[in-house]
């Protein structure tokens, strides 16, 4: 039976966030909080792949208590498990110490619901927006990771490979693994589904699998929260708001208006600031 893995994170929703001038950082307390957009593509993808090949999902997440209700959103989207990773121990995480647990996370499910074939993860989250996780994991797994996913052409699972669409500053790339891998997903990958009202029920009742660190007897303390984290945050900032003037520019056709522009960008000296590049 293939087993998908969905790694999440429940994010401050970008739409509402504000930074203290004070201390310039982010400001949480009253901002609501949602699965990582990029993440839902990766629970979507688990889902329709389950929808065609059967199988299960499990989605997990390593946060707060509160991160519940992120994986009740997608067990309402049709994932079947949700494990939260919690403890005082595990906060305080950077993206090393992140990948760590995560793995941790991924080795055990595969211990308790049978080998993981596909792991999902997000380019990158909408917060801490490093996209480190995704290969960090990967590295740990010791697994193929396919990057910036836009598009699944195909899986084969008795071939176990998958072919996929990679989506990368320079072009397309159209790649072959063989099973086990990791993928990021980007947000072209799918459009995530509302949940269904049979989903919604499900999700009403239903107790995430909770694990801390007594769960995992082989967990390397010095790998894990504050203690497992080199990264120093030496100061945050925001930027200034630039200042932008806007100008309209408009004629009687078409025509007369892009000449009305070129004279407009030849005045500003445009063209002579693009030849110098
Ligand atoms: C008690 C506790 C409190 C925490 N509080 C905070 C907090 O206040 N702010 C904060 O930003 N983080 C918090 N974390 C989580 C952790 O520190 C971050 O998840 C980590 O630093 C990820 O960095 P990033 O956002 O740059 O991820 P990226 O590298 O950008 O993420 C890429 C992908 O990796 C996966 N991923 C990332 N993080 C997780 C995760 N935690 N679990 C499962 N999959 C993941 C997702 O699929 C994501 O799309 C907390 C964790 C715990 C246990």
């Amino acid at each position: 039976m293939l087993h998908f893995v969905a790694c999440i994170k429940q994010v401050p929703d970008s739409r509402e966030i504000r930074i203290d001038p004070k201390t310039n950082t982010m400001i949480r307390l009253g901002v609501p909080a949602i699965v990582n957009y990029f993440d839902t593509r990766g629970v979507e993808a688990a889902i329709q792949l389950k929808e065609q090949f059967g199988g299960r999902v499990t989605v997990i997440t390593m946060g707060p208590p509160t991160a519940e209700q992120a994986l009740k959103e997608c067990i309402a989207m049709g994932a079947d498990e949700g494990v939260l990773v919690t403890d005082r121990a595990f906060a305080g995480a950077d993206t090393l110490a992140t990948s760590y647990v995560v793995a941790k996370t991924v080795e055990k499910c595969a211990e308790t619901w049978g080998p993981v074939d596909i792991v999902f993860c997000g380019k990158q989250t909408l917060d801490g927006d490093t996209g480190q996780v995704g290969p960090g994991v990967a590295c740990r797994l010791d697994c193929e990771q396919l990057t910036y996913v836009e598009d699944i052409e195909e899986l084969d699972p008795t071939q176990r490979t998958i072919t996929v669409r990679r989506h990368l500053e320079d072009g397309v790339q159209r790649v072959k693994a063989e099973l086990p891998v990791l993928i990021t997903a980007l947000a072209e990958l799918n459009q995530p589904r509302r949940a269904s009202l049979p989903g919604v029920l499900r999700s009403v009742r239903y107790k995430p699998v909770v694990w801390t660190t007594a769960d995992f007897p082989d967990l390397d303390r010095n790998k894990i929260g504050l203690r497992g984290s080199p990264t120093i945050v030496s100061k945050s900032w925001v930027p200034e708001a630039r200042q932008v003037n806007t100008e309209m520019i408009s004629g009687q056709t078409l025509g007369e208006t892009v000449d009305k522009l070129l004279e407009r960008l030849d005045e500003s000296h445009v063209f002579e600031a693009l030849n110098q590049v």
